[in-house]
Order: structure tokens, then C-alpha cells, then sequence
């Protein structure tokens, strides 16, 4: 049996698989089975930072595995200790919790919330706003607070506690602030997996005040926008907010699991012994991966990121077949004409990975991609979108 066929007949049936095996891979290039390279625009779904097997995250990951590859959080780790160091200087928050995923830095974002409203306001004060067309993960609790009921159907009774409204609804949010025992605010500053839909500031800026004033936690849910995404360390910098709650993962081990849930003053002594753990969580690989690309997410970098994004929007604004271009930073989509999977399986044939998100074809490279493959992938695409129909 081929790879392929071995993996259609043994791995569970959740995932609709490009028909290309991947071996190896080099910065933004990537090769399959066949020795065909790919240009890759969707660093698995923004993971890799630094693209594929970038050397001083392997030398990182290296050096740490040949020491030691796992403690458990009974101990002491150096990796550990000074990401979560790191972060904090970076953001200004002052704690962080250590998972593997972004579905369990939500939940644990969830946790700080529920708590902190519960011994401040009682606990009829659990429900938590989040936002229609958001994403916040898979288990039972973070799919309660994705605000799409495609994913709900089937899986109920989910996490009782959310209530949706909708993005850039400042008169819906004030209702349901009013209306409802609201013990925290989880937004995604740029709709990832929703369709890659910016929040407008207006929006963000009534949140932050209605927070404020009403002692509600406010929480960015960052595992999409992180870690230099959008042109600036967190998304959240990009809209002037000072989140009591961040919650990162994807990019930010450039390609190993890790999930870290920030928590700012408000809630920085929010958990005591036993109120949250995880055995993987603050793994010493992980974190000494994530310490080699948070350590390189400078102002340079992310100069670089946000000149990349301009080229991008330049090249598909009004560009044949091409209805709209959306996004932030190195995180776009873009609204075709022909269906956006169409468009990803042609632009496989001519050796480009690109990903979808809703009906738009989505884009999210790593931030350090040459400017010279970028230039290829994009004109393949853009060529892509103004194909015919036939
Ligand atoms: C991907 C994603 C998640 C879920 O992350 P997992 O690591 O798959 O659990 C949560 N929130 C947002 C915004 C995401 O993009």
C-alpha cells in the first residue's frame, strides 16, 4: 500500500488531505515523495516561523534534546523559565501557563476568566462573550466558544457559559453586556479560520472600555495572529489593547507543540496549586524551540513582515478573478472568483501550497520567507485567480 493509502484506511476520517506526501523541507520550500519542490505559503497553517529545518531552531532543539527531552512540571526547567520570561518582558504581562495547543491555552484563558469573575462577582457571573465567525479550538469547551454552529451540530450539550455576538457589533455588545452576568470578553483580533476578517478599532476600542468600566476579563485569543503574524509581536499591539488574558500557540515553537496562556495583572495570582497542570505543558524541546524564535522576532523582522504583506495586497488588489484581499501582516485572504479550493489544487500542480479559509483562499508564510520565492508564489496564484473557469 502506498503512504497514501495506508493513511486512508487507518487514520481516523477528520482530515480532507491534499493528495501530496511531504518528506522534507528547506526555509519556505518543500519536497514530496516525488522529489517535486513546493513553494510554501501556509507553513502549516502558520507554524513554522521560520520555515522548515531553519538551522538555529534545529541547533536549539538539538541541544536541548541531547540534554534532557522531558521533566515533567514537578521539576524546575531552565527552557521553561525563560520563555515564560521572555514573553513577559515582551508583553508586559506578568504570568504565563504553559500547555500544548491552542485549544488548551484557551481553555486554561477560560479557567482565569471563570475564576476571577467568580470570586469577584459570585458565580452566577460565568458567561463569557465571544464573537460570531470566531474560532477558539476543538474540545468540547473551546468549540462551545467558536461562534459557528457547523461546528457544534452533533456534539451537544457543549460548555454551557457562551453567548455570541457579532464582530464589529458595538449596539449587540452593549445589549448583551446589559442583558446577561458577562464574566469576560474572547476575541480574535483578525478572524483566522472565520475568513481572516480584521476587527475594525472602533469595535476593539468599545470592548476595552465596556471591560474596563465593568470589571470584565478581557481576553485575545492569539494562536493564529501570534508571535509576529500580523506585523507586530501579538495583533492585540496592533489595536492599542491591554488584555488581562492572551492566549498564544501555533507559531510560537516554530513548529513543535505549545500552547501558553499569558495572564496580565488583573489576574496574575488567579490560579493556586492544583488548578491547572498539564504533564506535556512547558516541555523543555518546545520551549527551547520557542525561545530561538521569539528570540528573533525583532523590529527588523517584523519590518520585513509588514513590507511583504503590502507586496502581497498590492499584487491581488483588483487583480483578475480576485474580489477582495483581507488580512493583516503575513496573514491574508483573498476572496476569488473561482472556488478558493479550485484554486488550491491548481496552484499544487505548479508547485505552490496555499491554504483556505471559509470560501477565500488563505495565505500565512513564514515570516522570514525570501522575498525572491514569494514573488513566485504570488505570481502563480495571482495567475491561478484569473484562470478560466473551465
Ligand atoms: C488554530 C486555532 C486554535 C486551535 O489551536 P489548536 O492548536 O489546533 O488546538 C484556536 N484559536 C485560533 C484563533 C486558532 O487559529
Amino acid at each position: 500500500m502506498s503512504i497514501i493509502e495506508t493513511d486512508k484506511k487507518y487514520i481516523a476520517n477528520t482530515y480532507n488531505r491534499f493528495p501530496v506526501e511531504i518528506v522534507s523541507g528547506k526555509g519556505s520550500l518543500m519536497y514530496d515523495v516525488n522529489g517535486k519542490e513546493y513553494i510554501d505559503m501556509g507553513s502549516g497553517i502558520g507554524v513554522t516561523s521560520f520555515g522548515a529545518a531553519d538551522e538555529q531552531w534545529q541547533k536549539a532543539v538539538a541541544d536541548q534534546i541531547s540534554k534532557v527531552q522531558h521533566t515533567s512540571n514537578l521539576y524546575y526547567t531552565q527552557p521553561c523559565a525563560m520563555l515564560a520570561e521572555m514573553l513577559c518582558k515582551k508583553t508586559g504581562m506578568k504570568k504565563v501557563f504553559f500547555s500544548n495547543s491552542g485549544a488548551e491555552a484557551n481553555e486554561c484563558g477560560i479557567k482565569a476568566i471563570r475564576k476571577y469573575a467568580s470570586e469577584k462577582k459570585g458565580p452566577d457571573f460565568y458567561k463569557i462573550i465571544t464573537l460570531k465567525n470566531s474560532f477558539h479550538g476543538r474540545t468540547l469547551t473551546t468549540l462551545a466558544a467558536t461562534g459557528q454552529e457547523v461546528f457544534h451540530k452533533l456534539f451537544t450539550p457543549l460548555t454551557p457559559g457562551f453567548v455570541y455576538v457579532e464582530a464589529n457589533n458595538i449596539e449587540e455588545l452593549k445589549e448583551t453586556v446589559e442583558k446577561e452576568k458577562i464574566a469576560g470578553i474572547m476575541i480574535e483580533c483578525v478572524q483566522g479560520e472565520g475568513g481572516v476578517m480584521p476587527l475594525s478599532k472602533d469595535f476593539t476600542g468599545e470592548i476595552a472600555k465596556i471591560a474596563k468600566e465593568k470589571d470584565i476579563i478581557l481576553m485575545v485569543d492569539e494562536v493564529q495572529t501570534g508571535n509576529g503574524r500580523t506585523g507586530k509581536l501579538y495583533s492585540y499591539m496592533n489595536y492599542g489593547l491591554k488584555p488581562d488574558v492572551v492566549s498564544t500557540a501555533k507559531g510560537l515553537a516554530g513548529g513543535l507543540p505549545i500552547g501558553a496562556t499569558m495572564l496580565g495583572k488583573k489576574v496574575e495570582n488567579i490560579f493556586g496549586f492544583g488548578d491547572q497542570g498539564s504533564t506535556f505543558g512547558g516541555n523543555p524541546v518546545s520551549c527551547a524551540a520557542a525561545l530561538s524564535i521569539l528570540g528573533r522576532i525583532d523590529d527588523e523582522l517584523l519590518g520585513l513582515v509588514k513590507e511583504k504583506s503590502k507586496y502581497i495586497f498590492k499584487e491581488f488588489k483588483g487583480a483578475k478573478g480576485v474580489e477582495s484581499v483581507s488580512g493583516m501582516g503575513l496573514m491574508i485572504g483573498i476572496k476569488t472568483v473561482r472556488p478558493a479550493k479550485d484554486i488550491v489544487l491548481k496552484c499544487i500542480d505548479k508547485g505552490v501550497l496555499c491554504l483556505t479559509a471559509k470560501d477565500k483562499v488563505r495565505l500565512l508564510p513564514a515570516l522570514n520567507i525570501p522575498f525572491e520565492q514569494l514573488k513566485k508564489a504570488v505570481s502563480i496564484i495571482k495567475e491561478t485567480c484569473g484562470e478560466d473557469l473551465s
